[in-house]
């Protein structure tokens, strides 16, 4: 017996050509074929009669043939065959083209099962190039629901298939994770037939099957890990904080806090008091005031004598919360430092001596924060910021620096429910339902083209008021895509022809990290009228003064992308507005766009994106650190989802940590996945 991890160049026909091709399909090991699932199947079990077949529709038909294949040498490279077959309710004339094994290999007089799609007109049918094989071999191409695979160039379906085949004759399929009792319960196939199955179905109905198996299993597995983190963190200890006196810091705020920022804020201090480490998420609409709640948490920590580290997707929110943090902290006498990939090796060193001295109480930082050159004198909180850009996997690496570390993260993206189950079912969670007070809505407008001269009006009628405008684009640098707006390009416009009394600023993501944090923090000092940007300012940018958002070829953008880039103004005293351009003219887009005018509820929303884009979209390419889902569709398969989640959760409150065969299967399982989450993350 051969095993999961070998190589399929052990396989016969698998030599250095054919591996490279397996290679582009990301399969190295027997399991990565066994695990290349079907994209789907055709259905080729029911023969038909010649009369029965329709135009374009491949099937499977049993005939005869009637005379000998003539092949005529049309020109170089193609040569045609032609043959004629017949069943008892009809003829039909077969053509092949520069195949040399039909002429050797259908015989006059003869039976045959072939597969194909007749094509043709009043003048007559015909087929081209159908499959068949003879009545008595076993069915390998007709008579049989075959799978369809994702393919690569120079590897056909058939090979694929025969190779997936050898490997599941030489090899177990993965080890059962499924506990029995959860397969009987929800009527799931066992692991040794789907693997099988969902190759080589019976019937379609058994695709169905193995395929509702594969789908169960991997929301299992993912649920599972999830749950386990959390019970790993429930049994961890930590020394319960005894100072959680917060009033000197509530007193120097210029603001008294929201009712929903208070109780997110208790929930922390209970998490403080317990004894073991918290994992809470707080989640609140862009600016809901997220970044108190993160200061309130800093400063607790900090009269615990204990380091917090937060940590922010971009360089430019980093720069700002820790521009905003120092600002609040100075006074208090905490002490609070930056760390981002872009400072010199001599600023981060000095950095990082003063946190490994504790010197520093609190540092703000973008990823190169939780590297592992980063060690803390006593490290006590973690705070992930916009959170849906650290994924699950660095979740669980971070509690790792340190064993009784606090980790809060803080989300302003509205995860729709299903989504979040999946997603933070290791954490407990706060929501900012709430927005401080006298936020007026920003008003919200779609228009097209003819508005120009009215949009460029008031932009600046804004700028004479004394307030700043964002411009944000889809694209950076003109492509082949002409028809959208480029950042670049358009920011030269406005300031060369349109408003060359105005001071226009770029920002974009191509820029360097130093380049960026100068644009943004110069803009919002006030230097600039108009920050011409790209989708880099989506995330957390605060700049209150800011009162008009302009969002180009808006129909480029997703729902929930918008309301994040809606969310930059807003955020002062005055009215604030945002305006979406588009040309566009498909009826849906625009619909979908003058709902989203109408509606600031970031949950409605963000299922009505999850519905349109599907979860992959929903949070950007790769940016979701939720693994992918080989079989699986989150929007599809929610009923799916729901039961596994049950399943799971029910079965690791049983037997979580017990030694049978699959739990111990599970826990390998849990393990890879979270580790390919982590490779998909960066
Ligand atoms: P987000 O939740 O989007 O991260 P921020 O924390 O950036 O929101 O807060 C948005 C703005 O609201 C900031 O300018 C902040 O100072 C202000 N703010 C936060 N809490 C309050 C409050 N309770 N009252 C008034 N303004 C507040
Ligand atoms: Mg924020």
């Amino acid at each position: 017996m051969a095993k999961l991890s070998d190589p399929v160049t052990m396989l016969k026909g698998v030599g250095p050509a054919k591996a490279k091709q397996l290679e582009n399909l990301n399969i190295f090991t027997l399991r990565d074929l066994i695990c290349h699932f079907p994209r789907g199947y055709e259905d080729r079990t029911q023969l038909k009669t010649i009369e029965k077949l329709e135009v374009d529709v491949p099937a499977c038909f049993r005939a005869c043939v009637m005379n000998t294949p003539r092949t005529s040498h049309i020109r170089k490279g193609l040569d045609l065959t032609k043959v004629q077959v017949a069943d008892h309710t009809g003829r039909l004339n077969l053509t092949f083209f520069n195949n040399k094994y039909v002429s050797e290999n259908l015989q006059y007089g003869r039976e045959y099962i072939f597969y194909g799609a007749v094509s043709g007109d009043f003048i007559g049918y015909n087929m081209t190039n159908p499959i068949f094989e003879t009545l008595d071999s076993p069915p390998v191409v007709t008579r049989r629901v075959m799978p369809i695979y994702p393919l690569t160039a120079g590897l056909t379906n058939a090979a694929l298939l025969k190779l997936v085949r050898q490997a599941l004759a030489i090899c177990d399929p993965p080890p059962e994770i499924l506990p029995e009792s959860v397969r009987r319960e929800y009527g799931i196939l066992g692991a040794d037939r789907a693997y099988q199955a969902i190759h080589e179905p019976q019937s379609m109905a058994e695709a169905e099957e193995a395929k509702k198996r594969l789908i169960f299993e991997e929301f299992f597995v993912f649920s599972a890990g999830l749950s386990l983190m959390r019970a790993a963190r429930a049994e961890k200890k930590c020394a319960p904080y005894e100072n959680t006196e917060l009033r000197p810091f509530l007193a120097s705020l210029p603001f008294t806090l929201t009712g929903a920022q208070s109780r997110a804020i208790a929930d922390i201090l209970q998490d403080f008091q317990k004894g073991t480490p918290m994992n809470r998420l707080v989640q609140g609409d862009v600016g809901s005031g997220k970044t108190m709640v993160a200061a309130a948490a800093a400063y607790c920590a900090a009269n615990n004598g204990r380091q917090s580290a937060l940590m922010a997707p971009t360089e430019i929110l980093a720069e700002q919360h820790y521009q905003s943090l120092q600002r609040l902290f100075a006074p208090l006498g905490i002490s609070v430092a930056l760390l981002t990939g872009s400072m010199t090796p001599k600023e981060k060193r000095l950095t990082r001596e003063a946190l490994a001295a504790g010197e520093i109480q609190v540092v703000v930082g973008t990823h190169a924060l939780i590297t592992d050159s980063t060690t803390f004198n006593n490290l006590g909180l973690v705070i992930a910021d916009e959170q849906h850009r650290f994924g699950v996997a660095q979740r669980s690496r971070l509690s790792a620096k340190g064993e009784d570390v606090h980790l809060l993260v803080m989300s302003a993206t509205p995860i729709p429910r299903t989504l979040a189950l999946l997603m933070y079912g290791d954490l407990e969670v706060s929501i900012l339902d709430e927005l401080p007070p006298g936020r007026e809505s920003v008003d919200t407008f779609l228009v097209n083209e003819s508005y120009r001269p009215r949009i460029n009006a008031f932009i600046r009628k804004h700028v004479a008021e004394g307030h700043q405008c964002f411009v944000v684009c889809p694209a950076v640098e003109e492509n082949e895509d002409l028809g959208i707006k480029a950042a670049t390009v358009w920011a030269d416009t406005l300031q060369q022809t349109v408003f060359p009394d105005l001071r226009i600023a770029l920002l974009h993501g191509q820029m360097k990290g130093i380049e960026k944090e100068m644009a943004m923090a110069s803009f919002a000092r006030g230097e600039a009228d108009v920050m011409v940007a790209t989708t880099v300012i989506e995330v957390g940018v605060d700049v209150p003064n800011a009162t008009l958002m302009v969002i180009e070829d808006a129909d480029r953008f997703g729902l929930s992308q918008l309301h994040q880039l809606r969310g930059r103004v807003g955020r002062g005293s005055a009215k604030s507005y945002c305006i979406l351009t588009s040309h566009n003219r498909n009826p849906e887009t625009l619909q979908r766009l003058k709902a989203f005018c109408k509606t600031t509820d970031g949950f409605k929303i963000a299922e009505e994106d999850l519905k349109l884009r599907g979860p992959g979209d929903f949070f950007g390419s790769r940016q979701s650190g939720l693994p992918t889902f080989k079989v699986a569709n989150l929007s599809y398969d929610l009923t799916t989802l729901k039961q596994a989640q049950q399943a799971s959760a029910d079965w690791i409150d049983r037997c979580g940590t017990s030694d049978t065969p699959e739990a111990i299967a599970l826990r390998d399982r849990i393990g890879d996945l979270f580790q390919r989450a982590e490779g998909t993350m960066n």
